[in-house]
């Protein structure tokens, strides 16, 4: 049986042995706190009938305990020279399956389909802090592929995330997520879990899909309503959607923005920040042209 490489000797030790150095340009911060890996499993609820995907395995800190917990593990991993000290860490690991790309150019619902007949899977990672919205919005986007999403975030992320209308963090971000999940933080991580250490304190980030979506909308509309307030967030609601909106050619008047708004009860020199998922959905059934 491999030893557990979640502890500072084993890792710095297998490290050596394979001469590897942690790569800035893709994020690599090992775990090397059994107890706050053994804590995101336990978080993300993992059990026998699980498929998870693990997204950036690493050295397969993570990948070990995961595949102890779960019925079957796949990996998506981009740095190929990983390859052979995940062979010597996963040896024991029969359930577990590595695909070698990048996981933003993965096509997630054929994840699902080969691995887990199509049934969703449960995400769970240590994410790569450079590119943690892109994949957290790529994750969203394919909201039917993943029952749950279980993932260690920077805590300024995980802030935004949880940020309401009207604070400085709250952005598109933190609306996508509420429009599959209610966030829970279920533990803050400081940077000494970490080799090497991160500048920052990370936060990891519990998501259970609701089973049917809080608000009642045309999704893609209201998304791109969405997106075009927050890119221009400092201009009014009126004036970014006139001139920002990026949904096929349906284009959108000043007059039809501020009469919706009005309708709505709301200023018509609102700013999107201003509104809630509930109001994104109530305005974009009134500007929806068919
Ligand atoms: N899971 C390991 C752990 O907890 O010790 C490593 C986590 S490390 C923070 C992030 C991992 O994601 C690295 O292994 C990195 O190579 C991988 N990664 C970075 N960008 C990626 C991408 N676009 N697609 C897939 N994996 C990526």
């Amino acid at each position: 049986m491999r030893e557990l490489l979640a502890s500072p000797s084993a890792t710095r030790e297998v490290l050596e042995k394979f001469g590897i150095h942690a790569k800035k340009k893709y994020g690599q911060n090992f775990l090397i706190d059994a107890n706050i890996v053994r804590g995101i499993i336990e978080a993300a609820e993992i059990t026998k009938e699980d498929c998870v995907l693990e997204i950036g395995p690493g050295i397969g800190t993570m990948t070990q305990l995961l595949s102890r917990a779960a019925g079957r593990v796949v990996c998506v991993e981009i740095d190929r020279s990983l390859e052979p000290i995940l062979e010597y860490t996963l040896e024991d690991c029969g359930n577990v399956d590595i695909l070698w790309q990048d996981i933003l150019k993965t096509d997630l619902s054929r994840v699902a389909e080969d691995y887990n007949g199509g049934r969703p899977l449960k995400v769970v990672a240590n994410l790569p802090y450079y590119v943690t919205t892109p994949i957290l919005m790529e994750l969203l986007e394919k909201k039917g592929c993943f029952s749950s999403v279980t993932v260690m975030v920077q805590k300024e992320v995980a802030d935004r995330i949880k940020a309401g209308p009207g604070s400085r963090d709250y952005g598109a971000i933190s609306l996508a997520v509420a429009y599959y999940a209610v966030p829970e933080v279920a533990m803050i991580v400081p940077p000494s879990c970490f080799i090497p250490r991160p500048g920052v304190d990370s936060a990891v980030l519990c998501l259970k899909a609701f089973e049917e979506p809080p608000v009642d909308a045309d999704e893609k509309f209201m998304f791109a309503l969405i997106r075009a307030s927050f890119n221009q967030r400092r201009k009014t609601l009126a004036n970014a959607l006139t001139h920002g909106l990026a949904c096929g050619n349906q284009r959108l008047t000043r007059e039809e923005v501020v009469s919706a708004l009005e309708a709505m009860g709301l200023s018509p020199t609102i700013r999107g920040e201003a509104l809630g998922l509930e109001q994104f959905a109530l305005l974009s059934k009134m500007l929806k042209k068919v």
